[in-house]
């Protein structure tokens, strides 16, 4: 194992820019539940990544607020012009790391800001939770003819990752204004797996493993309830054809709460209004 990194810088949640992908069709379900619970504590630091306009958000989070004016679709090329947004959206904000994270992914910001304040923001920093136990293969288009195999380790973009301001710095030639999207169309894969490409592949920088990262990929009912203080994200989905949430006690049932997004936030801030009073703790 990897010797645990000395604390080397003092950082703020405010140094932190944290992207959340969303798309039109989830405003009112999936981004109104983390603006309830873990955004309402975070303002400062997130920016909403969209792709059509809405009038209600728009009052409510001014210029935290972006529409890409990305086609909404599911697609990769859709998924690459919204990570190339977020880019370019942190470079221009000045902030100390570029974080990303889906709409279905809680934040824990205490958790994050002290593993970030782990390292330092000028180095190669890319942190997050690979979604294979292996490289990933692919095919470098370089040109008509031109095409090489490349291997790299990328972190899922549905567990959350995060970019230091120097690591970010130097994708640039690849990433910004409009270049992300060429860079995608070079290995025809995900946006998460050309921010790999980017960094391991060209710049020769490595993925940092985090199991403080999670999504649905995994089994999140192998978080413990002792453990949901100390990890940076969560998340909630379907596992082929099961609910796969967290094991979170109290605060609320599963029908009240069925992601279990509002129970880990009543545990995590108590004083939260529509938290209840008393929340159980034991079995
Ligand atoms: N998403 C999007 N456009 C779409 C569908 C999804 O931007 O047309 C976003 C969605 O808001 C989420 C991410 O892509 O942040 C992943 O979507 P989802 O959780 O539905 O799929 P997964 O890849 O996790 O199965
Ligand atoms: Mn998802």
């Amino acid at each position: 194992g990897e010797i645990p990194p000395t604390p080397v810088e003092e950082l703020r949640p405010t140094d932190l820019f944290i992207a959340v992908k969303t798309t039109q069709k989830y405003h009112n379900t999936r981004l109104k539940l983390l603006l309830d619970t873990w955004i309402s504590r975070n303002i400062q630091q997130t920016y909403i990544f969209t792709d059509g306009a809405d009038d209600v958000l728009r009052k409510r989070l001014g210029s935290h607020l972006i529409n890409t004016n990305c086609s909404a679709a599911h697609s990769r090329q859709a998924l690459s012009c919204k990570m190339a947004v977020e880019y370019d959206t942190f470079l221009s904000s000045g902030k100390k790391w570029f974080c990303h994270v889906d709409d279905d992914n809680y934040v824990n910001i205490w958790s994050l800001v002290k593993l970030l304040s782990n390292y330092n923001h000028f180095h190669d920093v890319y942190i997050g939770r690979p979604s294979l136990d292996r490289p990933i293969e692919a095919t470098e288009r370089l040109g008509d003819t031109n095409r090489r195999p490349v291997q790299f380790w990328f972190a899922t973009g549905g567990a959350g990752f995060c970019i230091s301001r120097g690591l970010a710095l130097k994708m640039s030639p690849w990433a910004s204004g409009g270049h992300f999207t060429v860079t995608a169309d070079r290995i025809r894969l995900p946006d998460d797996c050309t921010v790999g490409y980017i960094i391991e592949a060209l710049l020769g920088a490595r993925l940092i493993r985090s199991p403080l990262f999670h999504s649905h990929l995994e089994n999140l009912q192998l978080v413990s309830h002792a453990q949901i203080h100390n990890q940076v994200t969560l998340s909630y989905g379907t596992f082929e054809t099961k609910w796969n949430i967290i094991n979170v006690l109290g605060a609320f049932s599963l029908a009240e709460d069925p992601t279990r997004f509002r129970s880990v936030h009543c545990l995590l801030y108590p004083d939260t209004p529509w938290c209840p009073a008393r929340i159980l703790t034991g079995p």
